[in-house]
C-alpha cells in the first residue's frame, strides 16, 4: 500500500482479535502507528514481546491520544466502560470502531460516551477461531471473510467508507446491515449454534451411562466437531448471550420447535422426513463450500495417519515359501 489509510491506529485489547488487527494492518501497511493496550500488564507485556505495535500503552485512555482510528477489542460486556475511559482523550473527527459480536447492545453502550464529533462505526468481523489471547492472532484471519459494519443512520458516509477501505486492505469483503438485523443473522449462524455445542458437550460431559472417556475415543463420530465450537472463549461468550438475549431466544424458539418435529418424525419412523431435511442441509453445506467460506477437503481436511507397516500375518505373507 503506497499511502497508509490511518496514520495512528489505536487497539484496545489485543487478543486474538486485536492482535490479529495488528499483525495485518501492519503487513499490508494500512495505517502508520499502531499503538496497543491491554487490560492487564501481563498481556501488555506480551504485546510488546510479540512486537504487535510501534508502541504499547499503560492505559485505555493513553492509548487513543492522536489516534485517527480506534478499535476497540474487547468483550462486548466491557465495551461501555471502556467508551467511557476513552471518551474524554479522542481526538476531533477520529473514528471509533469495535469488532463485537453483538451490535446493538454494544452500540447503546459506547455511544454516550463519545463526545461531538468522533465518528461511531460499530463493525465486526465475521472471523475467528477457538483460540484467544494475544499469542492465538495471525494476520490473514480477515482474507475472504465478511466484515459487516452496522454505522448508527446519521454516520458520517466518508467515515463508514474509509472503515470500509481498512477492512478491505485486511483482506475482508464488507457489508453494511442495521445493528438490530446484524444480531438476528448472527443468532441463528454464529450464537445458537455454540449454544447447541455447548448443549451437547455439556450433556455428554454429564452422562452417567456412557464413560468420559467413552466420549473422547469414540469422539470422531461426530462429537469432536461440536468440541472445537465449545473449547470458545467462555468470557467472550458469556458476553454474547447476555447482550444478544432476544435475538438468541426469538431463533431457540424456533430451533426447539423444529427439533420436536425431528423427535416426532423419529419416534412415527417417518423416514421420508428425515431423508427430505437431510437432503436439504447437504445442499447448504455445497453452498458454503461453493461461496469459498470453508474448505470442501472431506472431514475438514484431517490429515490420516498412514497405514501400519508391520508385517502381514503368516498366512498372507507372500516370501515365496
Ligand atoms: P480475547 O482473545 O479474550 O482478548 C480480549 C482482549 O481484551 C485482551 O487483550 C484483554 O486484555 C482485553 N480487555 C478486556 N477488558 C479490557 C478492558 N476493560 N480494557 C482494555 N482491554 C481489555 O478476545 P477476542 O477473541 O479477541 O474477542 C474480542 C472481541 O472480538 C469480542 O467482543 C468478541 O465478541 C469479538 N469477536 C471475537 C471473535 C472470535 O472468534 N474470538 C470473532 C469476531 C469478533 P487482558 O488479557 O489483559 O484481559
Amino acid at each position: 500500500m503506497s499511502e497508509p489509510l490511518f496514520e495512528r491506529l489505536a487497539l484496545i485489547g489485543v487478543g486474538l482479535i486485536g492482535s490479529s488487527i495488528a499483525r495485518a494492518a501492519r503487513a499490508c501497511g494500512a495505517a502508520r502507528t499502531i499503538v496497543a493496550t491491554a487490560r492487564s500488564a501481563a498481556t501488555r507485556r506480551r504485546a510488546a514481546e510479540l512486537e504487535l505495535a510501534d508502541e504499547v500503552a499503560a492505559t485505555n485512555g493513553a492509548a487513543v491520544k492522536d489516534a485517527d482510528l480506534v478499535i476497540v477489542c474487547v468483550p462486548v460486556g466491557q465495551c461501555g466502560a471502556v467508551a467511557a475511559e476513552i471518551g474524554p482523550h479522542l481526538r476531533e473527527g477520529a473514528i471509533v470502531s469495535d469488532v463485537g459480536s453483538v451490535k446493538a447492545q454494544v452500540a447503546r453502550d459506547m455511544a454516550p460516551h463519545l463526545p461531538a464529533g468522533i465518528h461511531f462505526v460499530p463493525a465486526h468481523p465475521v472471523a475467528g477461531t477457538e483460540y484467544s489471547g494475544p499469542d492465538a492472532g495471525f494476520a490473514e484471519l480477515f482474507v475472504n471473510r465478511w466484515c459487516i459494519l452496522t454505522p448508527p443512520e446519521h454516520a458520517d458516509p466518508a467515515a463508514v467508507e474509509r472503515l470500509s477501505a481498512f477492512w478491505q486492505a485486511l483482506g475482508s469483503s464488507v457489508e453494511t446491515m442495521s445493528a438490530e438485523h446484524h444480531d438476528l443473522v448472527l443468532a441463528i449462524t454464529s450464537h445458537v449454534p455454540h449454544l447447541i455445542a455447548y448443549t451437547i458437550v455439556g450433556t455428554a460431559d454429564d452422562l452417567e451411562a456412557v464413560t468420559r472417556s467413552e466420549v473422547m475415543k469414540f469422539s470422531a463420530g461426530g462429537f469432536r466437531d461440536f468440541t472445537r465450537i465449545a473449547a470458545s472463549d467462555p468470557t467472550m461468550w458469556r458476553d454474547v448471550f447476555l447482550a444478544n438475549r432476544e435475538a438468541v431466544l426469538e431463533m431457540l424458539g424456533r430451533f426447539n420447535e423444529d427439533l420436536a418435529a425431528l423427535a416426532r418424525a423419529i419416534r412415527w419412523a417417518d423416514g421420508d422426513a428425515l431423508f427430505d431435511l437431510f437432503t436439504r442441509t447437504r445442499a447448504v453445506r455445497r453452498g458454503i463450500v461453493e461461496l469459498g467460506q470453508d474448505s470442501g477437503a472431506p472431514d475438514f481436511g484431517r490429515t490420516h495417519a498412514p497405514l501400519p507397516l508391520a508385517p502381514l500375518p503368516r498366512p498372507y505373507a507372500a516370501d515365496g515359501e
